[in-house]
């Protein structure tokens, strides 16, 4: 079973964009982690546990990471949209545990792949940010043990381009779908089958014959009512 946390960075009213301030970047990560989790269940042997039950939750930096260690988390993802005082800056970055090397793949596998369904396709930098030796960011730091530990901005709210296309639903779904199919890829997931669907005792011909009888029947009796 693999256990991947999705930690929808910040929360519900958080980083409005300047471009639009219905934007608020603590919800539309909350609302792409949601996306995210959906596609990786069409995969067997995943669990997936958010960070935020739900959107107006608001957890420290530290509880985050701590809920990943708490549950024996294989993976911890932290989802953000990025954010810069030049409007023309773009494109996906990805910073990983400096205590997980080995996440640099499945992260840049995930980076290059939203990057694809982006205005302009552009990956700025998949790396490691560290303050005195330790993760500079405090998801990263708090999630000490797991063994794939990442943040991943997904364009920027900050760019019109970008955040048009990042706030859709449509897009969203595309890049949790793309986004599943890297994670599965690397961890070997097989997809779910398709539930096999029994017809329903209800549809065999006699009893619907039956049914159809028992309703014209009806329908006299109301005809002959009306009658009266
Ligand atoms: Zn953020």
């Amino acid at each position: 079973m693999l256990k991947i946390v999705l930690d929808p960075g910040h929360g519900k009213t958080t980083n409005r964009s300047p471009i639009d301030a219905s934007f608020a970047e603590g919800t539309n990560n909350y609302l792409f982690a949601l996306a995210l989790k959906e596609a990786l269940l069409e995969y067997e042997d995943t669990e997936v546990i958010l960070t935020r039950k739900t959107v107006d939750e608001d957890p420290s930096l530290a509880a985050r990471g701590e809920m990943a260690v708490n549950v024996g988390a294989d993976v911890f993802l932290s989802l953000h949209t990025n954010a810069s005082s030049n409007p023309s800056v773009y494109g996906v970055e990805g910073y990983y545990s400096v205590k997980t090397p080995v996440a640099y793949k499945l992260l840049a596998g995930l980076c290059n792949t939203v990057s694809e369904i982006l205005p302009a396709p552009k990956v700025r930098k998949v790396v490691t940010k560290t303050s005195g030796g330790a993760d500079y960011y405090g998801v990263l730091r708090s999630s000490v043990g797991v063994p794939y530990s990442m943040l991943i901005e997904m364009g920027f709210h900050t760019n019109a381009k970008e955040l048009e296309r990042i706030r859709l639903d449509e897009w969203h779904n595309k890049a949790a779908e793309r986004m599943a199919a890297v994670f599965a890829d690397f961890f070997a997931l097989e997809k779910k089958k398709a539930p096999v669907i029994e017809p329903a005792p209800d549809d065999d011909p006699v009893s619907l014959a039956a049914e159809l009888e028992a309703m014209s029947v009806r329908l006299a009796e109301i005809a002959e009512f009306l009658r009266k």
